[in-house]
């Protein structure tokens, strides 16, 4: 199997697993803030959501996983997190309206100060997949026992996307976790609350979801949708509290009735 130094590997379910990628090793900032990977088997297909960061080979723990199934690669959405990885594989799918920028190579060199430790000997300019297939909103991949749909959920990013099986597992990428919430701009801020209560009502809907998100705690109950709801509904009101925060040169404010949460939106 490849370098498990890097990647940590739980095993959820029969059919689940998740890769753990430790990105302090990017950054310090990055401590306790691990990227979950996920992979779902199917009968004949598998499922990779995410590549994670491109600093160790991904695809020998993924190969030996899956076991000689076929392997649907999908980015959740285009951050240089999620798609550094995807050189190694041979197609990779990701929502339309991002199908550009993982399509060229991926230049880190304007945050050379951050990324230039880990990333210099490549240049800073990572390759992109090969091939690139774009996707949308209520296309079906088919693993064979398990039907995985494509949902729409822009506001993190344009092309955000969650994905949902057909045993109720929700995907949420980076539309819905704990932890620091990084928001493009405030004016998206009903674009986002839109996305939440789109998921909010699907998940009433279904029975038994769970959902798993991209980044720290996983599984989580349907409670974080309502969670985030309710913290991002109240940004306007915390507008005042806002701080800099020299790191990621942007807003930083902290949500006082949930600790789990902080919003960190760019200072334009
Ligand atoms: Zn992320």
């Amino acid at each position: 199997m490849g370098d498990t130094n890097h990647f940590t590997i739980g095993q959820l379910s029969d059919e689940l697993y998740v890769i753990q990628e430790d990105i302090s090793y990017v950054h310090p900032i990055y401590t306790n803030d691990p990227l979950n990977l996920y992979l779902l088997l199917g009968d004949h297909s598998a499922l990779l959501i995410d590549t994670g960061c491109g600093l160790a080979p991904l695809k020998p723990i993924v190969d030996e996983l899956i076991e000689g199934r076929k392997l649907f690669v999908i980015n959740s959405h285009a951050h240089w997190d999620h798609i550094l990885g995807n050189e190694e594989f041979e197609e990779v799918y990701i929502h339309e309206n991002e199908v550009e920028i993982v399509s060229y190579p991926y230049n880190l060199a304007y945050h050379k100060d951050i990324f230039g430790k880990r990333y210099g000997n490549r240049n800073l300019v990572i390759p992109p997949c090969k091939d690139i297939k774009p996707i949308k909103d209520g296309d079906i991949f088919d693993l064979g026992g398990k039907k995985i749909e494509v949902i729409h959920a822009p506001g993190h990013s344009p092309g955000s996307i969650c994905l949902l099986s057909s045993k109720n597992e929700l995907f949420t990428g980076d539309v819905a976790y704990y932890g620091d919430q990084f928001l493009p701009s405030r004016e998206f801020i009903p674009r986002i609350l839109k996305t939440l209560l789109k998921l909010k009502s699907l998940c009433r809907k279904k029975k038994n979801n769970t959902l798993y998100p991209s980044h720290q705690q996983t599984p989580c109950g349907i409670t974080l949708l309502k969670e985030l709801y309710d913290g991002v509904y109240n940004i306007d009101n915390l507008w005042h509290t806002k701080k800099f925060h020299s790191y990621f040169y942007s807003w930083i404010i902290n949500d006082p009735n949930n600790e789990r949460f902080r919003y960190l939106i760019p200072r334009l």
